[in-house]
């Protein structure tokens, strides 16, 4: 398996880095300055490797906490948006302060969840992240916290960063925590529990391995492996370890694997792929027979309206929406006709779409290449 994760890694060359609060904070709330100088040195190490770094870190709301000497995390919304604000400017402070040690530049970017489902904003993000990898600058990514609410919250670090990995099309994400990856059980109630090394696909024994959130930060295993979901689905290989332990990092560069590697689809998607298939916001859903799912799935084929057996939702030429086969949504798409056309041509050949609607923009309900699969 060692060989599994240094072949998938021999050419890794730009890197989405996940740390989170329990690994960043003290149990008092107050920043733990040895593990963020460790953290901070060990990626300043991979930029004098000429690898490109991008940091999306947590910790905004832990070290607000330790500021105000909060004993708990703060219960309103509003209480947390002002935690955060005071957190997250002592955190950039500590990130700013000693990977300037190291000669680093590092730049603060803070999304919303409208950042990532709005294809505009989803671009500009993109080209400002990408302006600064070019110029050599280590992002540092975190939620904007202190106007995101509940409704829109992303909530978690893990699956930002992994849409950050399909929006910059990373080569690796690596997710630190303050566990060293997955295990077959509980290994805080189990002392049977093992370390699975490698997942090869997210089945759904896998998925329901994952237990409760950690104390202090807000994913667990569970949003870890919806991560794992939308990486591995990018192409984009995925690993959880150890983020306390020295030398992880170097570790995994070496393809030594300390933690658990999720390994990808054979191909890698395109950011734009990405974006269909998980950042966007769909507006409705189409159910397919098996053998357009088929086709879609096994075939790499358009979505026709033959296939199509009920829509259903608010959607209008351009928008995206989830395709539903036998067992649930499978892929995502833009769709070439609205719903009161699609609920007029669903089901009857592409050659009869002009006598049905008078006229015919494309033989295809989605074209493949606005489709994009979720499994
Ligand atoms: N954005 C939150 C913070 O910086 C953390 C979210 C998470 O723990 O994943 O405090």
């Amino acid at each position: 398996m060692q060989e599994k994760s240094s072949e998938l890694l021999k050419d890794v060359q730009r890197v989405v880095v996940k740390v989170g609060t329990s690994t960043l904070t003290h149990s008092t709330g107050k920043l733990n300055l040895y593990q963020l100088e460790r953290l901070v040195r060990e990626l300043a190490d991979l930029r004098h490797r000429d690898m490109e770094i991008i940091l999306v870190t947590s910790g905004a709301v832990g070290a607000g906490m330790g500021k105000m000497g909060l004993k708990g995390k703060p219960k309103t919304i509003l209480e947390k948006q002002a935690t955060a604000a005071i957190g997250q400017g002592i955190l950039m402070h500590m990130y700013e302060k000693i990977f300037s040690e190291y000669g680093e530049t590092v730049a603060q970017i803070l999304l919303t969840r409208e950042d990532i489902t709005d294809r505009g904003r989803y671009l500009n993000a993109r080209n400002t992240l990408l302006t600064l990898i070019k110029n050599g600058v280590i992002p540092i990514i975190n939620e904007n916290d202190t106007v995101a609410y509940e409704e829109i919250k992303f909530g978690d670090n893990d699956t930002l960063s992994s849409l950050v990995a399909g929006l910059i099309d990373a080569d690796l994400l690596i997710l630190l925590s303050d566990i060293d990856g997955l295990y077959t059980a509980d290994p805080h109630k189990d002392s049977t529990a093992k370390l699975i090394k490698t997942v090869n696909e997210l089945t759904t024994e896998i998925l329901e391995l994952a237990g409760n959130p950690g104390k202090q930060g807000s994913g667990g295993m569970v949003t870890k492996l919806h991560a794992a979901k939308i990486a591995c689905n990018s192409g984009i290989p995925m690993i959880v370890a150890d983020g306390s332990k020295e030398g992880t990092i170097r570790e995994i560069m070496a393809g030594l694997n300390p933690g658990t590697l999720f390994i990808p689809r054979d191909h890698r998607i395109k950011s734009r792929k990405c974006w269909i298939a998980f950042a966007s916001e769909i507006n409705g859903y189409l159910y397919v027979d098996s053998g357009a799912e088929k086709a879609i799935v096994s075939r790499g084929k358009s979505l026709l309206p033959s296939g199509i057996i009920k829509a259903e939702g608010e959607f209008v030429r351009g928008s995206v929406v989830g395709i539903i086969g036998l067992k649930g949504e499978f892929a995502r798409g833009i769709v070439n006709y609205g719903i009161g056309e699609i609920k007029k041509i669903k089901g009857c050949q592409s050659k009869d779409i002009i006598k049905l609607l008078e006229y015919k923009d494309c033989d295809e309900v989605i074209h493949r290449d606005n489709l994009a699969l979720r499994v």
